[in-house]
């Protein structure tokens, strides 16, 4: 597909999350657009997590289905398979996403076809601009096939990237071994370079109830709109001047625009719909975003933060994309679990990047090492403790050979990791990056917090998901499907075509949000 040359955003009050009014408001948008689906369609949720502990951080299933009917309301016969596709986050499998979000019986409703990415082939796609940071990526073989690609995320904070709106979203059409490869400080490129791998003719954003905050436990926020586009760099510059954020301070959107996926102008946007830009910003007020650091995230609870920079200093001196904000996810994860949560975490240190300062650690108070690139040297109660930095450059990392642990793994490491170190007062936890999950873990070994991943209430749930995807991918490989296939793939039409890269510049160092005021804003 070709890049928009004049695209266009419409914002549309929805109150509720009434199917038929969405499915309207979808279909009224498409027609604008003068856009109708073809061949294998895809929509793409999001879905990184779900259920009663993530009540605000998905696309909720009747948004899903608004979109579906209006699709299925434009389709004059040119579509070959409309399906629903994913792969959730935070270690757990996509079965179970979907249905804590409610999506089966939707699904089985309507008829409709869903991919779990995680059990999908996954393609090889071969990149080729300037500033790449990889040669090739791998993506699930729906995402690489499709040919008309919606992408409908959830209108949200994030704290590693400020805001996850459509551009952002991109982090779920890789599987976990794929994804976690430079999920680190150069995180931003990376979400720029998957945006060659495909791009939505359409975007559907439930911003009906948004996520302020952060990016799993969200506080909600009424603003009561569904907002659509055609290109998502200009939709996600609109979105961002709604909560009053110059999209060029976000580095995923800049780096995007540079790329020549879409303007970031909005002179160059035509913006229409029943809410003007004013209105939508008014009705965001005081939305928060993300990108706080971990020093200050932790203020005034029992863990101490320190953050010296990660390598590669050329290009940023915070870990924004990487373990720091892991950290800040996993503890409001526990947070959900136990409204105690807080109280009961022993006094601790928690220490990122090459950190050159003082760690003011009492006897008895661990002091934890997270992530490969970590390195201190200093005295610990008087005595002198020396960490090196393990990090690996990226350049030597095969994706070819990633390998992602499960969850049991993830238990089994993180526990014996921490049964080592019990009378030591440091403990080292390795990995770029140290995930979520396994930083949840940390944190319960460490404190004796309820488990979220044993929690009674979800067990059946997640067992249940996790065996069955065992046991399809099980069943692929038995017949002989490889889970990686070597070689680039033939691509459906959603591939970009004619990208007009403008010159790609490194992130700017330090970048972090400012809030600017938008055009016509407060
Ligand atoms: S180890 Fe963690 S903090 Fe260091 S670069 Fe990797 S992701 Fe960032």
């Amino acid at each position: 597909m070709q890049i928009v040359r004049r695209p266009r955003v419409i914002i549309r009050r929805c109150p509720t999350y009434d199917v038929e009014r969405i499915r309207r408001i979808v279909r009224e948008g498409m027609e604008e657009l003068d856009l109708r689906p073809r061949g294998r369609t895809l929509i793409k949720p999001n879905t990184v997590a779900s259920g009663e502990f993530f009540p605000h951080a998905y696309t909720r299933p009747e948004f899903l289905e608004g979109v579906v009917q209006a699709l299925r309301d434009r389709d004059d016969g040119q579509v070959a398979e409309l399906a629903v596709g994913e792969r959730c986050g935070i270690t757990i499998p996509t079965r179970m996403a979907f249905e804590g979000a409610g999506y089966y019986p939707m699904f089985k409703r309507l008829a409709l076809k869903h991919y779990h990415f995680e059990e999908e082939p996954q393609l090889e796609i071969p990149l080729t601009h300037e500033g790449r940071l990889r040669d090739y990526l791998f993506t699930p073989e729906p995402v690489a096939k499709a040919d008309f690609f919606v992408n409908c995320p959830k209108f949200k904070s994030h704290p590693w990237t400020t805001v996850t709106f459509s551009i952002k979203a991109y982090i779920g059409i890789q599987d976990d071994r794929h994804r976690l490869i430079d999920h680190d400080h150069r995180l931003n490129e990376k979400i720029r370079d998957l945006q060659f791998i495909l791009q939505p003719e359409l975007i559907a954003i439930d911003a009906i109830t948004a996520g302020e905050g952060r990016m799993l436990t969200p506080t909600p926020v009424d603003l009561g709109l569904v907002i659509l586009g055609n290109n998502q760099v200009a939709f996600d510059t609109v979105c961002c001047w709604i909560l009053g954020i110059d999209p060029m301070t976000v580095d995923h959107i800049r780096l995007s625009h540079e790329a020549g996926f879409g303007p970031v102008d909005l002179d160059q946007i035509d913006v229409t719909g029943d809410v003007s830009l004013e209105e939508a910003q008014l009705k965001a007020r005081g939305f928060k975003v993300g990108l706080v650091r971990v020093e200050k995230y932790f203020e005034g609870t029992n863990i101490t933060a320190y953050a010296g920079p990660p390598p590669e200093t050329e290009y940023t001196d915070y870990c924004w994309g990487g373990c720091p904000g892991a950290i800040e996810e996993a503890i409001e994860i526990l947070r959900q679990y136990d409204a105690q949560c807080d109280a009961k975490i022993p006094r601790m240190h928690v220490v990122f990047g090459s950190y050159a300062g003082g760690i003011d650690a009492k006897p008895g108070e661990k002091v934890v090492f997270i992530g490969d690139c970590t390195n201190w040297k200093g005295k610990l109660n008087g005595k002198l403790v020396q960490v090196e930095s393990l990090y690996r450059d990226r350049s030597l990392l095969d994706p070819y050979r990633a390998r992602h642990d499960d969850i049991f793994a993830k238990m089994v490491k993180v526990t014996g990791k921490l049964a080592l170190s019990r009378n030591e007062p440091t403990v080292r936890l390795e990995g770029c990056p140290v995930s979520v999950a396994e930083q949840v873990l940390a944190l319960v070994g460490l404190s004796g917090l309820r488990n979220p991943y044993l929690a009674p209430e979800q067990m059946m749930q997640f067992n249940k998901a996790y065996l069955m995807t065992r046991g399809v991918t099980a069943a692929k490989r038995l017949k002989g499907q490889a889970y990686q296939v070597h070689g680039p793939c033939g691509r459906g039409d959603a591939a970009p075509q004619g990208v007009t890269t403008a010159a790609i510049a490194p992130p700017s160092l330090g970048s972090g949000t400012s809030s600017a005021q938008p055009p016509g804003g407060e």
